[in-house]
């Protein structure tokens, strides 16, 4: 019986529509459990009932002609509960409602379980049979089980129903996470991932000549593909990670591998995509199998190429798209890479199914002033197209908004544009709070510097550049001269202002095409500085290209990120140092010609919080990166949309963690800023500064909404807020302070849509 379960499940989810879907279910969960009868009952949220939306069992007049209150019947009861009902004799149980006309008085044994999406009971599968008697543990476990897989299923699955059941002109309302504020109102550019070996349906073509030469072009593509980064990578990186490379080469030339597909193209007739699935997939089968786990491994490599010949096959277009018009782009997963293929001025918005709220697609969301919303349950294909409005503050997407709700969100982004309006007005206004105590506001930057835009009179400098974002983009590692290139092309820019270059912070969610990593706990795992101290040749070039880029302008200040241990801070040094020297004997420089560079340490790992006395002994400043060290510190992963709630920026924890970092920098006479994105977040700042934080990196788009709200506010009163926040129990608490703060300031538009 188990055995079906996942058949049923995978099919359910398939199905072409909801009703479908769930006539399917229930056929097949009735000859699967051997029932006399199994229904499904859908919670309909607009109209506070339970439909029957199917049956196997019960006369076909009562489906979609019932619809319980969701506290009648034994239904009710079971959605009340929240938990399985399991019943000898229905008829029996005081609750019990009968159906006329259902035929429901031949069964007796009744078996109902809650199906639960994120927490709230979408609905009630029935078991139902004539002989009075308990379902066994197995059975109910079953259904159980089964319930439990549809809860998420159907979770999605619903997104169908008002849009293809429902009449016209009803808006369909969607919650995700407010991951960027802002309000969008525009047309839905749905992007589709990169393909998997599992997307491919097995296919036939008569046109096998035309299979064949798709096929062997794509073999091409990617031979060209990766020696072109075999060669760059050569000189650049260790033997371990160009073998990889070469591998990948080689599997392109493996002439048994090649002919097996060429065979299934020639002789079974499949299409190019589904000769290389049934091929990759049986050798990937055959490697799992392997005792070896040398041989082991190989499965993953054949599982890579074999998706990067489908991605080849099936790549869309859409670098050479002409968008007409603004979009909100779409996708199952939304990728620094779609977010750069779209012209910065007509991307309006973000919506991604999957992501977290400090995911750095919604750093860059923010970075670039588009709201946002991540982590809802949309089906892709259902809104290709339609009109959509977001609201980056609230989290909520309304699919083929109706009038009345296009009207009102027009006045709430009209508000919107003239509070952007007021507060771009204050951006010559120093950085001060209205009682005269001036902040350093710095800039986040790293991916199209040259275009942020602000008023560099009140203005103190880089406070992060994410030097992995140029790498993202490439398709290998950028040689020592193109590093040099970019890096001279920022420092030159703010020749006047101290510039801090982060090291390469690569792994976690940030990948490399060129580098890939496959690990379980990824955020736990090789990144940021624990891979580059394994790679010292990608982190020697790295330095030596900011430093030579630095040459003339001397302001580059060098940042470390991940640090956990004084052990990394100690190697980093002395990579650095050696670089360093390399460079001043290289151009017959000094020290007093070519000072070291300041160098500093990102506070994002819990560990070095409590070893700030020993980096201080080390170096000469600490930036907090708020969303790394709120995930570690919450355990909360920041890219899953599952536990975004429980993401908590204002979690009495963060609080403080916060003050005790500055509290500790302090005592060791270390400059302390902060470069997380809760310097840029209205509610972050006040905390910040009532903490007594006075040195702030942003994004260029939270600059003027900063500047205008410290000069706004004033210290005592920030503290006051921040000692009573200190105090509280729960973030929800303390962010309600906040804003009942900001709301006695006439502030609140900066918390919520519209001007108030
Ligand atoms: C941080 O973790 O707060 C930070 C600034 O770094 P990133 O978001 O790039 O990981
Ligand atoms: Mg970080």
């Amino acid at each position: 019986m188990f055995s079906q379960l996942r058949q049923i499940v995978e099919q359910f989810g398939e199905a072409e529509t909801l009703p479908d879907a769930i006539n399917l279910l229930v056929q097949q969960t009735k000859t699967t459990m051997n029932l006399d009868c199994c229904s499904i009952f859908i919670t309909n949220k607009e109209t506070q009932k339970l439909s029957l939306m199917a049956s196997e069992g019960l006369a076909s007049q009562v489906v979609g002609a019932t619809h319980f209150n969701l506290d009648e019947g034994i239904v009710g009861l079971v959605y009340q509960k929240g938990e399985p009902i399991n019943l000898a004799n229905v008829a029996e149980h005081p609750q019990f409602k009968y159906l006329p006309s259902s035929n429901e008085e031949q069964f007796s044994s009744f078996l109902g379980t809650p199906i639960i999406h994120k927490r709230q009971v979408m609905g009630v599968l029935v078991a139902q049979q004539k002989l009075p008697r308990l379902f066994n543990k197995l059975e109910e476990s079953f259904l159980v089980t089964l319930s439990v897989h549809l809860g998420s299923v159907l979770g999605k699955a619903m997104m169908d129903l008002p849009n293809k059941s429902i009449k016209k002109n009803r808006s369909l309302h969607l919650q995700g996470s407010p991951a960027s504020p802002g309000i969008s109102i525009n047309k839905a550019h749905v992007l589709q991932g990169h393909i998997v070996l599992s997307d491919v349906t097995i296919e036939t073509s008569e046109q096998t000549a035309h299979e064949l030469r798709l096929f062997r072009g794509a073999v091409q593509t990617c031979a060209d593909e990766f020696s072109k980064v075999a060669t760059t990578l050569k000189d650049q990186v260790s033997k371990d990670a160009f073998v990889l490379f070469d591998v990948y080469g080689h599997l392109l030339k493996d002439k048994a591998l090649l002919a097996a597909i060429e065979v299934q193209i020639q002789e079974n007739k499949l299409t190019a995509k589904s000769a290389i699935k049934r091929v990759a997939e049986s050798y990937i089968k055959q490697f799992e199998n392997m005792q070896d786990t040398y041989l082991k491994e190989r499965a993953v490599e054949i599982r890579d190429v074999g998706q990067r010949l489908l991605y080849h096959l099936t790549k869309h277009n859409d670098e050479k798209q002409n968008f007409s018009e603004g979009i909100i782009l779409v996708a199952e997963e939304v990728t620094i890479s779609m977010l750069a293929m779209i012209p910065v001025n007509k991307l309006k918005g973000v919506v991604s199914v999957r992501g977290g709220l400090s995911s750095h697609v919604a750093i860059l969301s923010r970075a670039l002033g588009i709201p946002a919303v991540l982590g809802a349950s949309i089906r892709l294909k259902n809104i290709a197209d339609s009109y959509i409005i977001i609201d980056g503050y609230a989290g909520t997407i309304i699919v083929d908004p109706n009038k009345s709700l296009k009207a009102k969100y027009n006045v709430l982004l009209k508000e919107e544009n003239e509070m952007k309006a007021l507060v771009d007005q204050g951006s010559d206004q120093p950085a001060m709070t209205k009682d005269g105590c001036f902040i350093e506001v710095l800039l986040n930057t790293g991916l199209n510097a040259h275009l942020d835009r602000f008023n560099e009179q009140h203005f103190a400098g880089i406070g992060l550049y994410r030097s992995e974002l140029p790498f993202m983009l490439s398709s290998a590692f950028p040689t020592e001269q193109q590093q040099i290139k970019t890096y001279q092309r920022l420092l030159e820019q703010y020749k006047n202002f101290p510039v801090t270059m982060r090291t390469l912070d690569i792994g976690g969610d940030k990948e490399l095409s060129y580098f890939p990593i496959t690990e379980e706990n990824p955020f736990l795992g090789w990144r940021g500085i624990r891979l580059t101290l394994d790679h010292p040749d990608i982190f020697r070039i790295q330095i030596r290209a900011m430093l030579r880029a630095s040459m003339n302008s001397k302001n580059l200040r060098i940042m470390l990120p991940m640090v956990g241990s004084i052990g990394e801070v100690e190697e980093a040094k002395s990579l650095i140092q050696q670089a360093w020297k390399e460079v001043c004997i290289e151009h017959e420089l000094t020290a007093e010609q070519f000072p070291f560079p300041e160098l500093g340490v990102m506070i994002e790992v819990p560990s070095a919080v409590f070893i700030i006395k020993q980096l201080a002994e080390q170096v000469d400043f600490l930036s907090v990166g708020t969303n790394d060290l709120t995930q570690y510190l919450l355990a909360v992963d920041r890219n899953n949309s599952r536990v975004a709630d429980l993401f908590d920026s204002y979690h009495p924890a963060v609080l403080q963690v916060m003050q005790l970092i500055l509290q500790q920098s302090q005592e060791h006479n270390i400059e302390v800023s902060i470069c997380g994105e809760l310097a840029g977040d209205p509610i972050g700042l006040l905390i910040l500064l009532g903490l007594g934080y006075r040195k702030l990196s942003m994004n260029a788009f939270n600059m003027n909404k900063v500047k205008y709200l410290l000069n706004h506010v004033t210290i005592p009163e920030l503290e006051t807020c921040t000692a009573m926040a200190l105090k509280g129990h729960d973030g929800q608490f303390i962010k309600q302070h906040f804003v009942d703060y900001l709301d006695t300031k006439g502030l609140g538009g900066f918390v919520r849509a519209g001007k108030k």
